[in-house]
C-alpha cells in the first residue's frame, strides 16, 4: 500500500509505504496554536517508511512532556506536515489534514485533555489521556 499527502502549496509531497501505526487527537497548548484553536490530529509512521519531497523548516520547541520537538513545515504555504521527538527520531507524526486522504487517519484517542478548553469537542468514544501517553512503540 501507498499512503500520500503533502502541503496546501504542493510544494512538499511525501508518500509512505506502511499503514499508519497509531492516530491521535492532541489538544496540547502548542497544537492549539498550530490547530487554529482546536486540536490536532496526528498520524504515526515508521520514520524510515516516509520519503519527503520539497523543502521544509523546522521549528524546534520543548513540549510540555519535556521532550524537544521539531515540528516542520512548508516555508511556502506554513503548512505544517510532520513533528518529531528528538527522543524517538524511529517515528514520524503526520498532521492529518495533510493526507491525500483523511480517511487513511482514524483517532483512536484524545491526549492532553487537561489543556483542552471548556468548550473543545472531544469524542467520548475514545479513551482520553490528560497528559502525555505511554510511545506507540
Ligand atoms: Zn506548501
Ligand atoms: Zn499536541
Amino acid at each position: 500500500m501507498e499512503i500520500t499527502g503533502g502541503c496546501l502549496c504542493r510544494a512538499v509531497r511525501y508518500r509512505v509505504s506502511t499503514p499508519p501505526l497509531a492516530t491521535r487527537v492532541c489538544w496540547c497548548r502548542l497544537c492549539q496554536y498550530l490547530g487554529a484553536g482546536s486540536g490536532t490530529v496526528n498520524t504515526c509512521f515508521p520514520t524510515e517508511a516516509v520519503s519527503v519531497e520539497g523543502e521544509l523548516r523546522d521549528y524546534a520547541s520543548i513540549a510540555d512532556s519535556g521532550n524537544v520537538m521539531h515540528r516542520r513545515f512548508c516555508p511556502t504555504c506554513g503548512t505544517h506536515v510532520f513533528s518529531e521527538a528528538e527522543a524517538r527520531p524511529h517515528l514520524i507524526f503526520v498532521r492529518a489534514g495533510t493526507l491525500d486522504d483523511p480517511e487513511v487517519a482514524q483517532p483512536a484517542a484524545t491526549i492532553w485533555t487537561s489543556q483542552a478548553p471548556s468548550w473543545a469537542c472531544i469524542n467520548t468514544a475514545w479513551p482520553a489521556v490528560a497528559g502525555q501517553p505511554p510511545p506507540v512503540s
